[in-house]
């Protein structure tokens, strides 16, 4: 692939056709999903005498369809898949590996922290979450009464996740793969999935980029009730580290690839400092919950519950950051509500001995 070649990329992706091929021995595949952000991108890679293939979707009838569009199109059977890599455990990107093999046979290759997160979100069954879910609802300034609603929808994600994988390769990041001619390198990407891996292919420049860097959209960093502290922290960090890589072209799993990749993390670097403003400035002078500070961040009421939990876990995961980096500070009240307070306002100030 030329560079050349990849100029031509951008536009004639941009209205997303089911099955796009960047090449000859390369496809992209849209999949639709049930959710404001109605499509994920799954990739088929020529492998020898057949194709592997990153990131498969929601296991949703619609789903298998395209899947079944994909086999049509390419005039294959699902047992030329020669392996499923999947990049990090959220659903819309795990969701289809066990369908998947179910019918090609084909190995399952994954990170040893997605297998973790795998299993740990998605096998075991929703109730094992509620008090771990009543908890966290709790401490960012819900009231219970969510706790059904979150169940509900989480018992209606793991429904789209299953069959999960049986057959599973472990990978970790630094391996180095060999999938056709390309020869890929695995990257660990934290913040958005702490299990998350990219796949770089060094001599095209190419770089699978999972939900790490997004065009038009911002990849959700959320701190979820087993989310270990400042997934912000995490994610800016690797951001900084990715930004030197030569990449010519990103194959993104949601919209259009990334031509201008470091143009595009600068972007991302800006999006999240004007949003921790935003958030500090949401914190009010007597304290406020995440859910409040949430409240005055996004249009709460007009999102479904599925994007209500993502703004909740996004608006916790930068007053994280803003208490990492002393700007504000945490209280807990008797009830185990957290409340939020800037540091150096007036309150904290009469806290102070006199001057
Ligand atoms: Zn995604």
């Amino acid at each position: 692939m030329d560079a050349e070649h990849l100029q031509e990329i951008p536009e004639s992706v941009q209205e997303g056709p089911t099955v796009h091929r960047l090449a000859d021995d390369l496809v992209r595949v849209r999949m639709p999903l049930p959710f404001a952000l109605d499509h994920v991108n799954g990739y088929l890679i020529r492998d020898g005498a057949g194709w592997a293939v990153i990131d498969t979707g929601l296991n949703t009838s619609p789903g298998r369809a395209t899947w079944a569009q994909v086999w049509e199109m390419l005039a294959i059977a699902p047992t030329d898949i020669t392996r499923i890599l999947v990049t990090h455990a959220h659903p819309d990107h795990l969701g289809m590996a066990g369908w998947l093999q179910s019918v090609s046979h084909a190995p399952v290759l994954m990170s040893i922290r997605t297998q973790e997160a795998m299993a740990r979100i998605w096998e075991a069954p929703v109730e094992s979450w509620r008090a771990e879910t009543e908890l966290y609802l709790r401490r960012n300034g819900l009231d219970p009464t969510w706790t059904e609603r979150v169940l509900a929808h989480m018992a209606d994600l793991r429904s789209q996740v299953h069959p999960l994988p049986q057959t599973i390769l472990p990978v970790r990041p630094g391996d180095v793969l060999e999938i056709g001619r390309r020869r890929f390198r695995l990257l660990a990407a934290e913040g958005h999935a702490d299990d998350q891996v990219l796949f770089y292919e060094e001599r095209e420049r190419l770089l699978w980029v999972g939900d790490q860097v997004l065009l038009e959209i911002t990849p959700n960093i959320g701190t979820w009730p087993a989310t270990p502290p400042d997934p912000l922290g995490r994610y800016l960090a690797s951001l900084q580290e990715l930004a030197p890589l030569p990449v010519a072209l990103a194959l993104p799993g949601h919209r259009a690839p990334v031509l201008r990749f470091p143009e595009r993390i600068a972007e991302l670097q800006t999006h999240h400092a004007h949003r921790l403003e935003a958030v500090w400035q949401a914190v009010d002078e007597a304290g406020s919950t995440t859910y409040q500070v949430a409240q005055r961040v996004f249009p709460l009421e007009s999102y479904p519950i599925h994007q209500v939990r993502f703004a909740i876990a996004e608006t916790l995961a930068h007053l994280e950051r803003l208490a990492a980096t002393g700007r504000i500070h945490r209280e807990d009240d008797p009830q185990g509500v957290w409340r939020f307070h800037r540091v150096g306002s007036r309150r904290n100030l009469r806290a102070l001995p006199d001057l």
